[in-house]
C-alpha cells in the first residue's frame, strides 16, 4: 500500500484581527525591489478602509479579481504574463478573497516559475518547479481552499485543478473578522460546501482516523452554527472559519464523493458555482447519504435559504451527455463514495435520472 505523504501549509496565523500582522509576516519575504502582488476579491473594490489596511508598499502591485465566474486558466495566464513582463519576478502573491481568489492566486504563483500555459498543469503532479511565495487569506469560509493541494481552474477542455505538492500556500491568515460581511445565502452555500466535505469524507470508503478526526470536528462545528445556534454572531464566524480548515484537512487525506462528482458536471456545463451547485445536488442525494441529506434539509429550513430548482429543465441530450462525461471522469470521487466496483453501481442512465431532478 502506498500512503499519501501530505504536503501541508507551512505557516498558519489565526485570530480575530490577525490580518494586521500581515505586514510583519511579509517583511522577511520581500526580495529586493520585487513587488508583493495582492490579488483581492472585487467585492472589496469600494471598501476604502479595508484597502487601506492592506500592507501595500509603493512598488507593490494590487489587482482586483472579478469572481463573477470561477477562475479560468486564461485569466491565470494573462495575470502571470503581465507580472512577468512588468517586473520579471515578484516577491510573492497574496490572495485575499473566497475560494475563487485563493485558487487564482495559487495558480498565478505557480505560473510565475513554470513554463507554458496553466491548462498544461491541470491534473496530478504535473507542476515542475516550486511556485513563488504565496499567501492565502480567506474572506469567506467553507471551501477549504486555504489548506488544499489543488487550485481548481476551468480550462479549454475541463474543469480541473493543478494538484501538486507545490500548490499549498506557504502561509495562510485566518482572521474571522474578514468573513463577517458575507451575505446570508452565500455564507450558507459556501458553509454547506464544508458540511458536504465532511459527510462525503466520513461516509466514504477512503476514510481513516486522520480524516475522521478532522471531519468529525468540522461536522460538529457546522451542526452547531447552522442548526443549534439561534443567531449568527462573531463566534459563528470563528467556528465556520475553523470548520472550513478542518473540513479541508479531512478531505485532503481522503476524498469527496457523489455530490462533488455530480456538481462538477453542472459547473462545467452551466457555470453553476461550487457552493450552490453542491447544495442543489446534495438536496437530492438521499439514496447515498440519507442522514446527511435529512440534516441538510433541516439546515436549509432553519436558515431560511432558497435552493434553486429547475436548472436542468429543457437541456438537450447532448448537454446531459456532457455533464455525465465530466462527472464519470471523476473516478476517485466515485470510488471513494461507492467502492472499487463503483462502475457496477453508477452508469449513464442512473446518473442522467439524477441530473433530471435538478
Ligand atoms: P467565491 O470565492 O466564488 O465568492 C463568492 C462570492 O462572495 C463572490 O461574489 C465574492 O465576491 C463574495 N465575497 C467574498 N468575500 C466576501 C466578503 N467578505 N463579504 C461579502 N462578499 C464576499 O466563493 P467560495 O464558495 O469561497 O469559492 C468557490 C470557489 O472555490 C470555486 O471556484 C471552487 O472551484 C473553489 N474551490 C476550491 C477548492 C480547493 O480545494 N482549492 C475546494 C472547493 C472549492
Ligand atoms: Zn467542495
Amino acid at each position: 500500500m502506498q500512503f499519501k505523504n501530505l504536503k501541508m501549509v507551512d505557516y498558519v496565523v489565526y485570530g480575530r484581527g490577525c490580518f494586521s500582522q500581515l505586514d510583519a509576516i511579509l517583511a522577511p519575504r520581500r526580495i529586493g525591489n520585487a513587488p508583493m502582488v495582492f490579488i483581492v476579491d472585487h467585492y472589496f473594490e469600494n471598501n476604502a478602509a479595508f484597502i487601506a489596511s492592506i500592507p501595500k508598499q509603493a512598488h507593490d502591485h494590487l489587482l482586483f479579481a472579478d469572481v463573477s465566474y470561477e477562475p479560468k486558466t486564461t485569466t491565470v495566464d494573462a495575470i502571470a504574463a503581465k507580472l512577468k513582463s512588468n517586473y520579471g519576478t515578484v516577491s510573492g502573491i497574496i490572495g485575499i478573497g473566497g475560494g475563487s481568489v485563493l485558487d487564482l492566486a495559487a495558480a498565478v504563483a505557480i505560473m510565475m516559475t513554470n513554463p507554458g500555459l496553466a491548462h498544461e498543469y491541470q491534473g496530478w503532479d504535473l507542476v515542475k518547479n516550486k511556485a513563488v511565495y504565496k499567501v492565502g487569506i480567506p474572506t469567506i469560509s467553507g471551501t477549504g481552499a486555504e489548506v488544499s493541494r489543488t487550485c481548481v481552474l476551468t480550462g479549454p477542455t475541463r474543469k480541473l485543478g493543478m494538484n501538486s505538492d507545490f500548490t499549498p500556500f506557504d502561509q495562510i491568515v485566518l482572521d474571522p473578522a474578514l468573513i463577517k460581511s458575507v451575505p446570508r445565502n452565500q455564507n450558507f452555500y459556501t458553509g454547506m460546501d464544508c458540511y458536504i466535505h465532511c459527510i462525503e469524507s466520513l461516509e466514504g470508503t477512503y476514510i481513516n482516523e486522520f480524516s475522521r478526526s478532522f471531519g468529525e470536528k468540522a461536522l460538529a462545528l457546522c451542526q452547531e452554527i447552522y442548526l443549534h445556534k439561534d443567531k449568527w454572531d462573531d463566534e459563528s464566524d470563528e467556528k465556520l472559519m475553523m470548520a472550513s480548515y478542518a473540513g479541508g484537512m479531512s478531505i485532503a487525506y481522503s476524498q469527496v464523493g457523489v455530490a462533488h462528482a455530480i456538481s462538477y458536471g453542472l459547473s462545467y456545463l452551466l457555470g453553476t458555482k461550487h457552493g450552490i451547485g453542491n447544495c442543489i445536488v446534495f438536496n437530492h442525494l438521499e439514496e447515498f447519504y440519507p442522514a446527511g441529506v435529512a440534516e441538510f434539509k433541516q439546515m436549509v429550513i432553519k436558515n431560511n435559504i432558497d435552493i434553486p430548482t429547475g436548472i436542468c429543465k429543457g437541456l438537450t441530450d447532448e448537454q446531459f451527455d456532457t455533464m455525465i462525461d465530466v462527472s464519470l471522469g471523476m473516478s476517485p470521487l466515485w470510488e471513494n463514495a461507492l467502492g472499487k466496483e463503483w462502475q457496477t453501481k453508477m452508469d449513464r442512465k442512473r446518473l442522467r435520472s439524477i441530473y433530471e431532478k435538478f
